[in-house]
């Protein structure tokens, strides 16, 4: 279960740096929450996912994401209490050639804006761990939205994949079958039907 005190982005009395993680999942996030805990960061995470969908997978992964946090003791902000994937498909919609990239976009400009707003020194994100995401693209992305205040924090988390993975199942998170997106959904089964 995952923890949520009334004012989430309030400032702490630690020194240690702080950092805001935009998670993409469960499985994605065990890894990357626990080695930054372990090299001495302030953790908080932000749920933002609008990408995601149906509404019964966006639930699961969601659940997912507050089983895996509470478990390592990270206290996540859900930014999208509300399902609404519109936001979403009207980005991509006539653009599906860019639709990751514009897709990573939404999600870490969220993401700055947020730890911007918190104060947050750092923000980075779990999409960083996945082997089937972009990685060069998503940290040119992060870096173009750096600002003097807050730094993109550029983890290669792929390290612990294998780990992240053994530690995610042991915990009984949700795996997904899929990116996310319907274009993503549907193009599992491209040529299979
Ligand atoms: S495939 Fe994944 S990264 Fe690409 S648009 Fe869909 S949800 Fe986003």
């Amino acid at each position: 279960m995952s923890v949520q005190h009334e004012h989430p982005l309030e400032h702490s009395a630690d020194k240690s740096p702080r950092v805001l993680v935009h998670i993409c999942c469960g499985p994605c996030a065990v890894y990357p929450l626990q080695l930054l805990m372990e090299k001495g960061f302030q953790v908080m995470g932000l749920f933002y996912n609008p990408n995601i969908q149906p509404l019964q997978e966006y639930l699961l992964r969601r659940e997912g994401v507050g089983l895996a946090a509470g478990k390592i003791g990270v206290e996540i902000i859900y930014m999208d209490q509300k399902y609404d994937p519109v936001e979403f498909l009207r980005r991509v919609v006539f653009r599906e050639a860019q639709r990751c990239f514009l897709c990573q976009q939404m999600r870490l400009e969220r993401t700055r804006s947020v730890a911007l707003r918190g104060g947050f020194g750092y923000f980075t994100t779990t999409l960083l761990f996945s082997k089937k995401q972009p990685r060069e693209q998503i940290r040119m992305l992060g870096q173009s939205l750096e600002t003097g205040k807050c730094a993109f924090l550029d983890m290669d988390f792929r390290a612990g994949w294998e780990q992240g993975a053994e530690m995610s199942r042991s915990m009984g998170i949700y795996r997904q079958s899929y990116c996310g997106c319907i274009y993503s959904e549907f193009e599992r089964f491209q040529g299979k039907l």
